[in-house]
């Protein structure tokens, strides 16, 4: 074959068959599968959550609904599992992020702040993050006082026995509620809308539960400090008159959704209005060809650990039936 066809098992003349962008479920598992098929197959892990590579889950303690532990997994455990089985199987891993990414021209380049590296194909797996107010004072308060898991940070002693605030209207904001009040003394939702958008299920249960005032028609402008600079409140405005009042809380937790980290992709493949990547449907297979898509990076409905493997799965699959057939 000549330089620029794809072959289907080793890299040849410095191009590689397959590199895989993400180190959460869906990238871990498309490595797995990749090297199984003796791909070979690069993978840039990024460190963008919490500055390790794992994605999402490294943020959170038990997952109790990944198939095969009865028991629950610690997050973290999970994906170290899932990385140890990439590397017994030969993934060559790079704790790097992806800085820039060509796949107009083939080879297709792919390029970290220590490497550049030239692909047939592209396993693309870079997950969600959870979206941000964009407050004055956000960044300050980030991690002291506003939190974007309840899972995560709940229980902690920031938060324990105090009354705290969740922002959003959806299935997100009202599950956050619902679960902070297992260690909040009082939670307040405060909803921009005058409605909820959760499902009717949620929302009955957020109504019955006399530990949950809803606030309608209400935007947090800001946050307020005591003279410890510690979170004393929240300055909150009503969206259809301006007025102005605070909230005494001590933590505010986001759950106005996700964004996709489809940055990298922008204007080379297609995505969808919210920066969803677009993936034919029960395929992996992006609008480039030769370029898949797994995990929450294309799926803004199910977001889950098992569902994000999978999709892994059936993305490696594809890449070598790529190659194959491109041979
Ligand atoms: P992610 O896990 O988001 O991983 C994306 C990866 O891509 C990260 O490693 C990131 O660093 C990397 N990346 C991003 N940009 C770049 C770049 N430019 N270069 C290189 N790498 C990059 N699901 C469940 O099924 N059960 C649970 O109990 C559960 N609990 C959760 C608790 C919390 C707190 C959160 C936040 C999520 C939870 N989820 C749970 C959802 C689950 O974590 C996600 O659905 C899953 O992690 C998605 O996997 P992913 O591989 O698509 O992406």
């Amino acid at each position: 074959s000549s330089d620029d066809s794809p072959p289907s098992s080793s890299s040849a003349g410095g191009v590689e068959n397959v590199v895989i962008i993400g180190s959460g479920p869906a990238g871990y598992t498309a490595a797995i599968y990749a090297a199984r098929a003796n791909l070979k197959p690069v993978v840039f892990e990024g460190f963008q959550v919490g500055g390790v590579p794992g994605g999402q889950l490294m943020t959170t303690t038990e997952v109790e609904n990944f198939p095969g532990f009865p028991d629950g997994i610690a997050g973290p455990d999970l994906m170290d599992r899932m990385k140890r089985q990439a590397e017994r199987w030969g993934a060559e891993l790079h704790q790097e992020d992806v800085e820039f990414l060509d796949v107009k021209n083939i080879p297709f380049t792919v390029r970290s702040g220590e490497r550049e590296v030239k692909c047939y194909s592209l396993i693309y797996a870079t997950g969600a993050t959870a979206k941000r107010l964009r407050i004055p004072r956000e960044d300050e308060f980030w991690s002291r006082g506003i939190s974007a898991c309840a899972i995560c940070d709940g229980a902690s002693p920031l938060f324990k026995g105090q009354v705290l605030a969740v922002v959003g209207g959806g299935d997100t904001a009202t599950e956050e509620a619902l679960y902070l009040t297992k260690y909040a003394r009082h939670v307040h939702l405060l909803v921009r809308r005058d409605h909820l958008r959760a499902s009717k299920a949620m929302q009955d249960r957020v109504y019955n539960n006399p530990n949950i005032t809803v606030h309608f028609n209400t935007e947090v402008a800001d946050v307020e400090s005591n003279s410890k600079g510690q979170m004393s409140g929240l300055l909150l405005k009503r969206v259809n008159t301006g007025e102005e009042s605070v909230l005494e809380v001590k933590g505010l937790f986001y759950g106005i959704g996700h964004s996709p980290n489809s940055q990298l992709l922008e204007g080379q493949v297609e995505l969808d209005h919210s920066g969803y990547v677009l993936v034919e449907e029960g395929s992996a297979k992006t609008s480039v060809e030769g370029v898949f898509a797994a995990g929450d990076v294309q799926d803004h409905e199910w977001r889950q650990a098992v569902t994000a493997a999978g999709s892994g799965c059936i993305a490696a699959l594809s890449v070598e039936r790529y190659l194959a057939s491109n041979n």
